[in-house]
């Protein structure tokens, strides 16, 4: 059987930091270590160590004790407090030998300890496990980061309406929600507007589905391009959007869906060889004393939206107009 040392080993070329106010003791580590194939740095006390540290984090720690001015379990509480750093195991080469210490050490933050004077087989033993332990350790924190980036891709793609990039039906409405909420408490206007493309199914029945697709995307897109960065913007379902405008009245947010409505009336859509001309209806309510849930203010905004398409499309009709000629 091949010996561990003989063979071309993962520990070969991984960082180890020795770390002792004795010259004599740093040398005679470093010699064994760098032999074994180590890239061995010194350190001669413990701010210097700490510098090192946050100059090239190295995989191990090699750390004495009894240093003047920080001692090692100084050292070795900086290193594992600092949340910037990766796992780095340290060792700690004391040579004191009571329990007390031990426990000090390990409360410290040190992962193991070897006792001077130094016993060098038992020491690259305590290194390769130690070297075992942070590559574990490593491939655990790699493994989360992935899982974290992957979480806030599903995230997104949860919220997200694939074709368009607005939010979906789902999340626009708890959006709502909390928005009818945060305003009805701190007593500010929220209003919200619906939208719906005119005549939209002659598109597809003319043109095809990919054809209404594209209508649909540039609509995404003026929308965008109209709304203030805090206002909220779904896809409520087929050709209808929903707008949450906070910290909106009812005039305010009328001007912003007559905008879009204009917007959308004014732009040539076009899929290859077809130009299309598209305009939109609206329905616009505002949240106000007699409206006591986000579901109400979908109502009157839809009510408002119905009553634009019965009399002509093309336009944008607010609840509260509605409710004086009713
Ligand atoms: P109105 O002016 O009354 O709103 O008429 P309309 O034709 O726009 O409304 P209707 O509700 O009759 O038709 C909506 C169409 O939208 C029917 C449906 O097939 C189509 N649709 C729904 N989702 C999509 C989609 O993702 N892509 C495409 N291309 N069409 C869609
Ligand atoms: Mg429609
Ligand atoms: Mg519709």
């Amino acid at each position: 059987m091949t010996q561990r040392s003989e063979a071309p080993s993962a520990e070969a070329g991984k960082r180890i930091l020795i770390v002792d106010d004795n010259p004599d003791n740093v040398e005679i580590i470093n010699a064994r270590l760098a032999s074994r194939g180590f890239d061995v740095r010194t350190a001669t006390d413990g701010q210097e160590a700490l510098d090192a540290v946050d100059a090239e984090p190295p995989h191990l720690i090699l750390l004495d004790v009894m240093m003047p001015r920080m001692d090692g379990y100084e050292v070795s509480r900086r290193i594992k407090n600092n949340a910037a750093l990766p796992y780095i195991p340290i060792i700690l080469v004391t040579a004191r030998d009571s329990t007390a210490d031990k426990v000090e050490g390990l409360d410290a933050g040190a992962d193991d300890y070897i006792t001077k004077p130094i016993n060098f087989p038992e020491l690259e033993a305590r290194v390769r496990s130690m070297l075992r332990i942070k590559q574990l350790q490593d491939e655990l924190d790699r493994k989360n980061q992935e899982l974290e980036v992957a979480n806030r891709k599903l995230k997104k793609l949860s919220i997200t309406d694939g074709l368009t990039g607005l939010y979906n039906h789902r999340h626009i409405h708890e959006l709502l929600i909390e928005e009818f909420e945060r305003c009805k408490r701190s007593k500010q206007p929220v209003s919200i507007v619906m939208m719906d493309l005119d005549r939209f199914k002659q598109v597809n029945d003319t043109h095809g589905h990919p054809t209404g697709d594209v209508v649909l995307i540039d609509t995404a897109r003026i929308l965008r391009e109209t709304a203030r960065e805090i206002d909220r913007l779904g896809r409520y379902g087929g050709e209808e959007f929903i707008v949450i405008l906070p910290e909106t009245g009812e005039q305010e947010a009328a001007q912003f869906a007559e905008r879009v409505r204009s917007r959308i009336e004014e732009f040539l859509f076009t899929d290859d060889a077809v130009e299309l001309r598209m305009t939109v209806s609206s329905g616009v309510s505002t949240l106000s004393g007699d409206i006591d849930s986000p579901d109400k203010l979908l109502k009157r905004a839809d009510e408002a939206l119905y009553e634009a398409k019965e009399t002509g499309r093309n336009q944008v009709i607010r609840s509260s107009e509605m409710n004086r000629a009713a």
